[in-house]
């Protein structure tokens, strides 16, 4: 069975800088109609500080909580907009979902996934259907683990986790927001997608390819 150790994870997170900074000027349009047109900036601004204090950091002589709450202080610290200390919350959660462990197996990054989506939930208190970025999380987190619960192999429950994210993202078009700056907005927020489901799609499928 296949086992990521820390340099697979510096290597995810290399991967997710990359996609995030080829969309940013895509994620502040979208950000531009229903929220205040920074959330490309703060994205790439935030995954840009991971990646450099990840490449400090020796991958021997690190474990994946090192990793991932490396990359959770670096992220809150780069970024003064909303999604800060939610993806903050959300590394340092996955980080210590695998705790004391060096090399992580299916389990494992299941429990990544899974930690990951309810740290952003717990530290933004959004629910599926508040046009927020849980709404793409959310249903990726379940996908993943039911399909582990299948017995299904870890290529394909990381491709379902991708599948469902995109489906979550795609139906904030048809929503209202009940949380940040497009809840200000009401019935002029429909017909847009949320721009952190947006970037969560981005960030899920660059952990997918990461990982596969
Ligand atoms: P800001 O709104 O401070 O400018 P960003 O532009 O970086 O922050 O991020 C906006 C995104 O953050 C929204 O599109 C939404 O997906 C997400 N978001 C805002 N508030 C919450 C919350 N309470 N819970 C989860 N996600 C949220
Ligand atoms: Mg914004």
């Amino acid at each position: 069975m296949k086992t990521y150790d820390s340099a697979a994870l510096i290597g995810m997170f290399d991967r997710i800088a990359t996609d995030i900074e080829a969309q940013k000027d895509h994620l502040c349009a979208l950000d531009g109609v229903i929220g205040d047109a920074d959330h490309g900036i703060a994205m790439a601004l935030g995954f840009g500080a991971v990646r450099a204090a990840l490449a400090e950091l020796d991958p021997a002589g690190s474990s994946p909580t090192t990793v991932m709450n490396t990359a959770a202080k670096s992220f809150l610290n780069a970024v003064g907009a909303s999604s800060g200390p939610l993806y903050g919350t959300a590394f340092m959660r996955g980080g210590a979902a695998v705790k004391g462990k060096a090399g992580l197996q299916a389990d494992d990054i299941v429990s990544i996934f899974a930690a990951m989506a309810q740290g952003i939930q717990d530290r933004g208190k959004a629910e599926v259907g508040d046009k927020t970025m849980i709404d793409a999380w959310a249903p990726a987190s379940q996908a993943i683990t039911q399909a582990h619960a299948a017995g299904k192999s870890l290529a394909d429950c990381l491709n379902e986790a991708a599948a469902a994210a995109s489906a979550g993202a795609e139906s904030t078009k048809d929503m209202i927001a009940s949380k940040g700056r497009a809840a200000r907005l009401g019935e002029r927020a429909r017909g847009h997608i949320d721009p952190g489901a947006a970037s969560a799609v981005i960030v899920i499928e660059a952990m997918v390819a990461g990982l596969s």
